[in-house]
């Protein structure tokens, strides 16, 4: 069966976002750590998570996603902020704990003038410190658009960055529809060769989890920006594609349009038709 969600509201806590995704036919969910432009965190309460996790091995929602604050640079130039960067997402991950075995999901960052390869080893130094043996989340890096001095609009960078991991199975990559569309990624005209290529920079083992999104603009704008399944650039069609796709369909699937929770079930009940 399809495994898809949306990105839910943490406000309420684990229980009441695994309420929110079984009311929408959705068997997974993706959520914010934090205020997604802040970075104080929501203190966790053991009873909440011990509701959800009863409720999810119940209603069999998994693998859920962890989204870090999209503030966060890793490689910024200014060693202050990479700190924040680095000890925000430390923190983070000593929370998921809580509810092991499930995904982390960051932006690699931008290098803002210091150069691809500088941010690109300023964000392998931070996974080396962060991720340890022993920890029970698979950290994700995020395949981007390409904005401004965005790392990880190419597939070649995130193999870069995974190449110097030292704790290989804890990390691994999201691919978000929109980012890769707009970093110029055919996936509407010509998805299994971006399948392929995917495979032979990064390696579809690395494939951990998408981010399931139609784009405002045409392929390779640079700019994202989400739209609703099907009211895009990239097309329904293209999407359930994505969705079926042999070696993606296994894959956990998570919505993050322009949405109320009344378009996500809707795009939830589109995307199951086009999986039957
Ligand atoms: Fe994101
Ligand atoms: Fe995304
Ligand atoms: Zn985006």
């Amino acid at each position: 069966m399809l495994r898809i969600g949306c990105h839910l509201s943490s406000a309420k806590g684990f229980h009441a976002m695994g309420k929110t995704a079984v009311s929408i036919q959705a068997n997974t969910f993706q959520f914010f750590t934090r205020n997604p432009r802040g970075t104080r965190a929501k203190e966790i309460k053991e009873e909440d998570v011990k509701a959800f996790l009863k409720l999810a091995e119940k209603e069999d929602i998994t693998p859920v996603l962890a989204h870090a604050p999209y503030i966060l640079n890793a490689c910024s130039k200014d060693e202050a902020l990479r700190k924040v960067a680095r000890e925000t997402m430390e923190d983070d991950l000593k929370r998921m704990e809580y509810i092991p075995g499930n995904f982390y999901n960051f932006h690699p960052g931008c290098h803002v003038g210091q150069g691809v390869e500088t941010g690109i080893s300023q964000i392998a130094a931070m996974l080396n410190e962060i991720l340890k043996p022993g920890q029970h989340t698979t950290m994700l890096l995020e395949t981007m658009a390409g904005k401004g001095s965005e790392i990880g609009g190419r597939f070649e960078e995130l193999r870069e960055i995974l190449d110097r991991v030292k704790e290989k199975d804890r990390a691994g990559v999201c691919l978000d529809t929109c980012h890769v569309w707009d970093g110029g990624y055919d996936i509407a005209g010509g998805l299994d060769k971006v399948v392929w290529e995917f495979d032979q920079v990064i390696g579809l083992d690395r494939l951990k989890a998408i981010h399931l999104n139609d784009s405002m603009n045409p392929l390779g704008s640079r700019k994202d920006r989400h739209a609703r399944i099907g009211e895009g650039r990239i097309g329904y069609e293209a999407l359930a594609r994505v969705v079926t796709h042999p070696a993606l369909r296994k894959l956990p699937f998570y919505l993050e349009t322009p949405n109320e929770l009344e378009g996500y079930a809707k795009e939830i009940a589109m995307m199951r038709e086009a999986a039957v």
